[in-house]
């Protein structure tokens, strides 16, 4: 078996903690390496390496640091397939949504290489005469990265290309579930032509690596994409720094009776279960309109029966496994407390037989918006259906949770939907389309407890920048604001 290496000062190094672990494909149980369990003597050597290196790389001008990123951006696009099929295999998604990770890798590192000609500040008028104010970007530091597994591609390198074209330099700690797809993702990055030094990797557990990571303290900026409860001690343990939080979700669909049933349906079944319900924006409530709730639910769940669930690397695949044992045990737990809470399991509940970690997609009706299932995240493939009298109210259970990530509305009235757009409080609200499906151009986050960081867009390069307001005095006098008056 192979055993991969942690990627510190541009050389591929083992872990000083002498241990490693592997990954294993969720769809089969085959192993699919052996990786480095990192520790924090490897995170102070990556610190100390990416603190130097930061020097000269912030020092390059920022269209140059640009064009390695176009250059990673053409070797992803050369690299698509092979990686998509890794991507399948370590964390098993259905393949052509795989396709769509490294999609999305190569669309934020084709952005933000754009940024490298633009990182704008702004300008404005002072108060005073002869004196000109302006705001300028300027890179934070070292920047530490934290994954999780779902987009073992796209969420790094919605991290690091931002953070490298903003001259930071990066100790990047991908997930245990999803450690060669990262590998992978550096090397190609490596062969772009980021120097040494500027970018490296440690795997490893959460404890080990991770903390180390978020506690340290010449790492002045955190960006972490994960659990909620993960990112609440992140935000503990931390202390004062720029600290970037991509959270949990627990996402709405609301049905009005107005809308197009089965172009709605189309964007639950694709919400609710595409990547097996494991995505941050993850459709798992529907909000349906009493008047055509038991249409739509008829409809729903004859397609959803329908659904293949089996290996993602099988183009017939519409619904790949689960990421591991405990997820799958997670689901279920959460099937039968929608049970013993009193909802009515429409299909699935179940796994099917044989190998691998698969779950049956599963829809559950008559919840109520007290019920856990109707306010956790539960990642994986159930959706709970809740039936509603008008748009008011299911507003009202919308923002009922914790969770402000993504929302939808199907509804062919402008004045529902404009209603829905100003009052959920989410971070995406999609109109007539499903809770997921952003594009890399845009600002991506969440309010409430999925936190409020905002990635990808102009809004992303904030993240990985400080921004420094500067006043140019040419007047030749000392001039006081607020205090001289300009006549
Ligand atoms: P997780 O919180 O278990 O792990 C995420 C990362 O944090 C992993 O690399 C893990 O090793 C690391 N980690 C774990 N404990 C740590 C600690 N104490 N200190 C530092 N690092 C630690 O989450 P997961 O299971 O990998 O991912 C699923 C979660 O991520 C879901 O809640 C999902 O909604 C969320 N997510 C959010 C977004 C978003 O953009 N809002 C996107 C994708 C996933």
């Amino acid at each position: 078996m192979i055993i991969h290496k942690n990627f510190i000062d541009g050389k591929w190094v083992k872990s000083s903690s002498g241990k490693t672990f592997e990954s294993i494909n969720p769809a089969t149980g085959k192993t699919i390496g052996c990786f480095q369990s990192g520790n924090e003597r490897d995170v102070n050597n990556a610190v100390l390496v990416a603190e130097t290196a930061f020097k000269k790389w912030s020092d390059v001008p920022a269209p140059k640091r640009g064009e390695i990123l176009f250059h990673a951006a053409h070797l992803l696009r050369k690299e698509k397939e092979r990686l998509a099929q890794l991507v399948t295999k370590e964390m098993g998604k259905v393949v052509y949504e795989a396709r769509g990770d490294v999609q999305e890798a190569i669309d934020i590192t084709e952005y933000m290489a754009g940024e490298g000609r633009r990182l704008f500040g702004h300008t404005t008028k002072s108060e005073l005469r002869d004196k000109f104010a302006m705001t300028i970007k300027r890179p934070v530091g070292v920047c530490g990265l934290i994954s999780p597994w779902n987009f073992p591609i796209a969420i790094p390198a919605w991290k690091i290309m931002p953070a490298l074209i903003c001259g930071n330099t990066v100790v990047f700690k991908p997930a245990s579930d999803a450690p060669l797809s990262a590998i992978e993702f550096v090397k190609i990055l490596i062969k772009a032509g980021v120097p040494k030094g500027v970018l490296n990797l440690i795997t490893g557990p959460g404890s080990t690596v991770g903390m180390p990571i978020v506690k340290h303290k010449k790492i002045p900026c955190i960006s972490f994409t994960g659990s909620r409860e993960t990112g609440e001690t992140i935000l503990k343990e931390a202390g004062v720094k720029k600290i970037g939080l991509e959270l949990g979700g627990k996402n709405g669909i609301i049905i009005m009776d107005d809308a197009d049933l089965n172009l709605a349906i189309d964007g639950v079944l694709w919400g609710a279960f595409g990547t097996t319900g494991q995505r941050c924006t993850a459709t798992s409530r529907a909000m349906v309109h009493r008047k055509v709730k038991r249409k739509f639910e008829r409809k729903l769940v004859d397609r959803t029966k329908k659904l293949r669930v089996d290996n993602g690397l099988k183009s017939s695949t519409d619904v790949g496994p689960l990421i591991n044992l405990s997820a799958v045990e997670k689901t279920h737990m959460y099937v039968d407390i929608g049970r013993f809470e009193g909802a009515k399991l429409l299909c699935g509940g179940e796994r099917p037989k044989g190998k691998g970690f698969f779950y049956k997609p599963t829809i559950f009706t008559n919840v109520t918006s007290d019920m856990r299932i109707a306010k956790e995240e539960i990642f994986g493939p159930v959706l709970s259906i809740i039936e509603i009298k008008n748009l008011d109210e299911a507003i009202d259970i919308m923002n009922g949770i914790e969770y402000g990530l993504s929302s939808a509305i199907y509804t062919k009235n402008m004045k529902n939907a404009f209603n829905a757009i100003d009052r959920i409080e989410t971070g995406l609200t999609y109109v007539n389309s499903s809770t997921i499906g952003s594009e890399v151009h845009l600002p991506f986050g969440g309010v409430k407890k999925t936190g409020s960081t905002r990635e990808a867009g102009i809004e992303g390069i904030n993240e990985f920048s400080e921004t420094k307001t500067v006043y140019f005095d040419y007047s030749g006098r000392l001039q006081k604001a607020q205090i001289d008056v300009v006549r």
